[in-house]
């Protein structure tokens, strides 16, 4: 007897309730740590969106106008829902996008949680900088409005999350929101919806699900006042030419391509377990993941031996087994992309471990570290998003500066060394929006989180972003 399994078809969340999209059409989501289809979702035209963004703007008027302690108990009860659903949201995430279950319910659900809670505050106290007499006779101020309705479109590689940074600043600053999940993850952000339904009044938060023409419908969208990408770096350049043509505000978190600078002073055990630990979470798929390394001469080959010990040390297997340490890459396609440049490496480049497709379903990769690289070759120019950590060689403090630099992101880097001064003199020089010194990876609500270069502009977390989606308005009043 053969059982059939009956695959969801989920709904596009629009002006509060739960909607077929106009045409019907759907998609596949599949669960990269099996290669089984888990639900269909919504392949939205700009039909959808255009009324998702219509709803946006009926419920601007009065949620613009709230109160800071209103949106302020919105975003708290937001925090305690998600709390409350986590283990079910943990299980969505996993499935949705191949991510070992423990890591989201231990690392990605407090870090939703814990940024709704800080936008709670931070919408409270928000503040123009002056107000007074700067004209005899006319008693000016400044107010922070909030941007409008905003468009925001989520990557695949942390879906919730990063839809959980995007919507807390905007909520908070009174902005409606039209957000359009990763075509290949929409699970999770429809079930925020449906959590945000008894919270949110309708119309303050649409997730209309799609793809890249669906991206591309909101971005063109004249009722958008502003739109917000986290995403790679060729979709943030084609956003920013596109939202020109209506001067749209435009906010971009892009790819990136970590230094990790290591130094011949420190704790090499503790060091190399910590950035294996950062390169291979969630596969290697993060923007600031610790995958590019730099080592000075004396500690190289350590190194390069050191890292692959640790990337042996990994398991691959079930997501929701708790052993499972390494999750697979997110679709066939990307684990494709990942091969492709082990496979196009130079010949002096060695891969020291890893680099194969275990056999077994789902789109896996082992942990991988190649060294024998050069600047300007494609593994250390161009981001892999992937379980590969490269391994360069440096001979000086201004060779490893030079090489940190020179790439065209500019997200997040890290060094490690125990010379304070030295520390100091790299974190200085490094251009990115980022510098960890003797860590990698770590987030706090209250700091921002964003690039230079062409890993974007405007900032997530932090007081920072809150003001991304705020204008600022200067009144002058006469006194007479
Ligand atoms: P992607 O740019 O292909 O897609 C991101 C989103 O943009 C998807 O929802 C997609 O449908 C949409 N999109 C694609 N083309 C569009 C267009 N022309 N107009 C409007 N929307 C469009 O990126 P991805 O492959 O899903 O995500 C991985 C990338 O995201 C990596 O480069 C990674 O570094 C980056 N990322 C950055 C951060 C950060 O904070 N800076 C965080 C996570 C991921």
């Amino acid at each position: 007897m053969s059982t059939v399994t009956v695959v969801p078809t989920l709904q596009n969340f629009i002006d509060g309730e739960f909607v077929d999209s106009v045409e019907g059409a759907t998609s596949s989501v599949i669960d990269p740590a099996t290669g089984r289809e888990i639900a269909r979702a919504p392949d939205s035209t700009a039909e959808d969106v255009d009324r998702a963004v219509a709803a946006a703007r009926r419920a601007f008027a009065g949620f613009g106008s709230s109160t800071p302690q209103e949106r302020s108990l919105m975003l708290l009860r937001l925090a305690d829902a998600l709390e409350a659903h986590g283990e079910e949201i943990a299980e969505l995430e996993a499935r949705n996008a191949g991510k070992p279950l423990q890591a989201v319910r231990d690392d990605e659900l407090p870090a939703m949680v814990d940024p709704l809670r800080f936008f709670a505050g931070a919408a409270r106290v928000m503040e123009g900088r002056a107000a007074g007499e700067y004209l005899p006779g006319f008693t000016s101020m400044i107010r922070r409005e909030p941007a409008g309705v905003v468009g925001q479109i989520a990557p695949w590689n942390y879906p919730l999350m990063m839809a959980v940074w995007k919507i807390g600043p905007a909520l908070a600053a009174g902005c409606p929101i039209v957000l359009k999940p990763a075509p290949s993850t929409p699970v999770t952000a429809l079930k925020l919806a449906e959590l945000a339904a008894g919270i949110l009044p309708a119309g303050v938060l649409n997730v209309v699900a799609g793809g890249d023409e669906t991206g591309r419908a909101l971005v063109e969208h004249p009722g958008v006042d502003m739109v917000s990408l986290t995403g790679s770096v060729e979709t943030g350049k084609w956003i920013a030419e596109h939202a020109a043509r209506t001067l749209k505000r435009v906010h971009l978190e892009l790819g990136g391509k970590a230094p990790v600078i290591v130094f011949d002073d420190v704790d090499l055990g503790a060091t190399l377990e910590a950035i294996a630990g950062f390169g291979y979470y969630n596969a290697g798929q993060d923007c600031t993941a610790s995958t590019r390394v730099l080592a000075v001469g004396g500690v190289y080959d350590a190194v390069v031996s050191g890292l692959a010990a640790q990337a042996q040390g990994y398991v691959m297997g079930d997501t929701m087994a708790p052993d499972t340490t390494l999750g697979p890459l997110s679709s066939a396609r990307q684990r494709e992309r990942v091969a492709g440049f082990l496979e196009r490496r130079p010949d002096r480049a060695e891969v020291v471990t890893g680099g194969r497709r275990p056999d077994r379903p789902g789109f896996f990769l082992e942990p991988t570290v190649v060294a024998n690289l050069e600047q300007d070759d494609e593994m250390i120019q161009r981001e892999i998003f992937g379980p590969v950590i490269t391994v360069q060689r440096f001979s000086d403090e201004q060779e490893a500066i030079t090489w940190a630099n020179g790439t065209p992101y500019g997200l997040a880097s890290s060094v490690w060394t125990r010379d304070i001064a030295r520390a100091l003199r790299v974190s200085k020089a490094l251009r990115f929006g980022a510098v960890w010194i003797n860590n990698h990876g770590a987030l706090a609500s209250e700091m921002p989180h964003g690039g230079f270069k062409h890993s974007g502009y405007g900032k997530d977390l932090s007081m920072y972003s809150l003001e991304d989606y705020t204008i600022i308005k200067h009144v002058m009043a006469s006194l007479d």
